[in-house]
């Protein structure tokens, strides 16, 4: 009998677990997408895309699907449908993996600032870093919109709700990675930035801009992961492959 699987997705680790699994007999799989991005990279296999109405709407899907494993490959950052999946997996007894990529560390030479969220990186701003480089998604954008005195500088794959509060200078930059260093150092000495805003998301896809930072001496402001949930995590999309083989024994 195969085992059925919802990876919940929107990251490179969920795109290759979803593409490892649907090569293996024994297992079928479905991704979920939140639908936030306009163009998404999609997933091999089956894919549903839109939330799930919250812990009991996505209990009520793993039911309804006879789900037996929710993977959570989601985003570090993305911790209401983290905690969704564990409340889900509580109710309906399907098993639970987190896999969650290793966050950054900070190598010799680097100047690192940690702190706890979007709106404190805002605060520790000096004024000295009047040129800042975000690279942490439209979706936090209004934490810093009332900073009047320093300029923006703001990567993201779709362009920020225009609804939204926002900086009043602000340059948007629509890109996608991977990103490679010789573009990050290139990009942070065009547009003259004095300090780099990053989640701490972790992995190489976006690593390359704190090599960038480094070689410049320029300070990064890294907002710490939330606390990860109580429930079995692997690092590796390999490691969730042999937990899963070893779950469905
Ligand atoms: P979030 O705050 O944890 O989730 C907000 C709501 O979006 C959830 O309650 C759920 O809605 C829906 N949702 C989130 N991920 C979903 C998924 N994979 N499938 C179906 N519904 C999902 O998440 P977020 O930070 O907005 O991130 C949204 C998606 O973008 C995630 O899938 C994440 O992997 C990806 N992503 C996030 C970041 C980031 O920095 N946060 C960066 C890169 C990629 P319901 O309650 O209605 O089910």
């Amino acid at each position: 009998m195969s085992t059925s699987v919802l990876v919940l997705g929107g990251t490179g680790e969920a795109r290759r677990l979803a593409a490892e699994l649907t090569e293996r007999t024994g297992y079928t799989v479905v991704s979920s997408l939140a639908g936030r991005v306009r163009d998404p990279r999609v997933p091999d296999g089956a894919v549903r895309v839109g939330g799930f109405g919250g812990e009991l709407g996505l209990a009520a899907w793993v039911q309804e699907h006879a789900i037996d494993v929710v993977i959570d490959a989601t985003h570090p950052f993305a911790d209401r449908i983290t905690t969704n999946a564990v409340g889900a997996a509580r109710r309906t007894g399907c098993g639970l993996l987190i896999l969650r990529r290793p966050g950054w560390q900070p190598r010799p030479g680097d100047d690192w600032r940690w702190v706890s969220s979007l709106l404190e990186a805002a605060r520790s701003l000096a004024p000295a870093e009047r040129r800042v480089f975000l690279a942490t998604g439209r979706q936090g954008l209004a934490a810093f919109a009332d900073l009047d005195d320093h300029e923006f500088l703001l990567r993201c794959v779709d362009p920020p709700d225009p609804e939204s509060p926002r900086p009043r200078k602000l340059e948007v930059l629509l890109e996608r990675g991977p990103f490679a260093v010789e573009g990050e150092r290139e990009l942070l000495r065009e547009h003259r930035i004095d300090v780099v805003v990053t989640k701490d998301s972790g992995g190489e896809m976006t690593a390359a801009k704190l090599v960038a930072a480094r070689e410049l001496g320029l300070p990064v402001i890294v907002v710490r992961r939330p606390p990860p949930p109580e429930a079995p995590r692997v690092a590796t999309v390999e490691a969730a492959i042999a937990w899963l083989d070893d779950y469905a024994g």
